[in-house]
């Protein structure tokens, strides 16, 4: 399996930075476009940069409507005709019209699935945002990403893990923790440490937040565009 940052509030030039996420996961003969970043036009850049094709991608999975990750729909909807969207089911409006004029295919997600071999979706979580995680299995344990992370990150790995009946190997994306005190950063460190073996945030997990979970899982490291992981 490979990752990688196409949309992150961080990037490694000439690559452009944005409030956003969108990653590539390459697994098995799957390519998955997890979000969209919030700017067509930086996701764009990004693209060429990264030399990734779009009309190579297999599925679109979107984790929740914020528009920091629907922003780029429009541009990987002309490129990628025909791809499979997985989406929480609150954006069946909206995506509906746009699925169609791309002849695409749209999955609505509730409840936990499977989608395909080794892939699942945590299933619509949160009271408030409604969002949904990508899970992959590798040889070395599954990888749990997320776009936000709104429902709460612990709850959403907690879930996740369930599904897999494994710890993580990698907990990566957005986590949204730039409210949480001192100590309540810490809790949360020691909570995800029991579901994760290591962690990569990014994108709204917030800086002292980043520096607590870093602190906590050594091998974790940031996310930013450009960055590839490779996860046999
Ligand atoms: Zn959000
Ligand atoms: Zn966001």
């Amino acid at each position: 399996m490979r990752i990688t940052i196409l949309y992150d509030n961080r990037a490694q030039a000439p690559a452009k930075e944005g409030w956003g996420f969108s990653a590539l996961v390459e697994v098995r003969e799957r390519k998955i476009l997890f979000d969209t970043g919030a700017d067509r036009l930086v996701l764009e850049h990004n693209v060429r940069h990264l030399e990734v094709e779009l009309s190579k991608l297999t599925d679109l999975f979107l984790s929740h409507p914020h528009c920091d990750h629907v922003g780029g729909l429009s541009h990987v909807l002309e490129k990628a005709k025909g791809v499979h969207i997985w989406a929480p089911y609150v954006m069946g409006d909206y995506l509906r019209p746009r699925t169609r004029r791309a002849k695409a295919e749209l999955t609505l997600v509730k409840g936990p699935r499977c989608l395909g071999e080794g892939l699942w979706s945590t299933g619509t979580m949160g009271r408030g945002v409604k969002e949904q995680g990508l899970v992959v299995a590798t040889e070395e344990g599954p990888v749990l990403i997320t776009g936000c992370a709104h429902p709460g990150i612990v709850r959403m790995a907690a879930r996740a893990a369930k599904i897999v009946g494994e710890r993580f190997r990698l907990v990566l994306g957005g986590f949204h923790l730039a409210r949480l005190s001192p100590d309540e950063l810490a809790r949360l460190a020691e909570d995800l440490q029991a579901l994760a073996v290591s962690v990569a945030p990014g994108h709204c997990t917030g800086r002292e937040a980043s520096e607590t979970l870093l602190t906590a899982f050594p091998e974790g490291q940031g996310l930013s565009v450009g960055l590839s992981l490779e996860l046999p």
